[in-house]
């Protein structure tokens, strides 16, 4: 199996069997973002607590890939700090971007396998629906971080 396989199977392991998905309870910052190009939608919940991502949830629908990077990036953040989170999403942004490649970006987990999306320009957006719907969480709690 080579390396693309291997990412294939991932992304639709994730899509099919998405992690951390759902509703936490008594959320203290949430995201409802939808992509109109594709028709993704994101609703995110979390748990902030100390400038901690203590819980983390999604539900959405849409096309494979932004599910499967919904499941990648919730479990990949769940227990980060939001510090952590930001630059997970500089990160993720990076490799999208083609600044960076995936072997640089092991800090992401499973979400490096959404490399070969950035050859698909349509589809970039998609990936990184869910990391600008966190993105949008954690800027709630900027002001908590200490410089
Ligand atoms: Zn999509």
């Amino acid at each position: 199996m080579d390396v693309n396989e291997l990412y294939q199977d991932l992304i639709l392991d994730h899509s099919k069997n998405p992690r951390c998905h759902g509703c936490v309870l008594n959320p203290n910052a949430k995201a409802c973002l939808y992509n109109p190009l594709c028709g993704d939608q994101i609703d995110l919940t979390l748990i902030v607590e100390d400038g901690v991502i203590k819980d983390i949830a999604f539900n959405g629908q849409g096309c494979s890939v932004s599910q499967a990077s919904a499941s990648m990036m919730s479990d990949i953040c769940k227990g980060k700090s939001v510090t952590e989170v930001k630059e997970l999403l500089a990160l993720f942004s990076g490799m999208m971007k083609g600044e960076k490649d995936g072997e640089d970006c092991e800090e992401l987990g499973d979400a490096v396998a959404l490399e070969g999306v950035r050859k698909f320009s349509a589809r970039i957006k998609c990936a990184m629906l869910p990391w600008e719907a966190i993105a949008q969480c954690c800027s709630n709690f900027e002001s908590g971080d200490s410089k």
